[in-house]
C-alpha cells in the first residue's frame, strides 16, 4: 500500500523550494527506520555547482538527526511529468536504502504517482559492499 502521508509530505516540501534560477521546483520525503520523516527541497545557488537536490537535502537530513536506514522515499518535480531522482541522488539513495527493493514513490499529484524500487531505477549499482 502506498504510503500517502510520505506523498503529502514531499508536495508540501516543494513549496519550500529555493530555485531562482530553474524555476523548477522539487520536493522529496524520507522515511528513516526511527519512524519519522525527513523533508528537503532544491537549494539552488548563484555558482551552479554548489546546487542541492531536494532527495539529497531529504536524506541528509534524516541522516543528519542520527538516522542511518533509509526505508521509502517520495519525490515531486514537475506537477505534468513524472520527474525521477538524478544520477547523483540515486547513488545516495544506494548509500542509506534498507535494501535494493527499498520503494521510491514518483509523484505528480496526490492521486497520481508511480511506484518503483532502488533496483530498478539504478540497477547493478556501486555499493559498500564493493569495498569489502
Ligand atoms: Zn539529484
Amino acid at each position: 500500500m502506498a504510503n500517502i502521508k510520505l506523498i503529502k509530505e514531499a508536495i508540501s516540501a516543494r513549496e519550500k523550494a529555493y530555485c531562482p534560477y530553474s524555476n523548477f521546483k522539487v520536493g522529496a520525503a524520507a522515511l528513516f527506520e526511527d519512524g519519522n520523516i525527513y523533508t528537503g527541497c532544491n537549494i539552488e545557488n548563484a555558482s551552479y555547482g554548489a546546487t542541492n537536490c531536494a532527495e539529497r537535502t531529504a536524506i541528509f537530513n534524516g541522516v543528519s538527526k542520527g538516522n542511518k536506514v533509509l526505508k521509502e522515499l517520495a519525490l515531486i518535480g514537475d506537477v505534468n511529468n513524472y520527474t525521477y531522482p538524478c544520477g547523483i541522488c540515486r547513488q545516495v539513495i544506494t548509500e542509506f536504502a534498507e535494501s535494493k527493493d527499498m520503494k521510491i514513490y514518483i509523484i505528480k499529484n496526490e492521486n497520481d504517482y508511480i511506484e518503483k524500487t532502488l533496483d530498478e531505477i539504478l540497477p547493478g549499482s556501486f555499493t559498500k559492499k564493493d569495498l569489502e
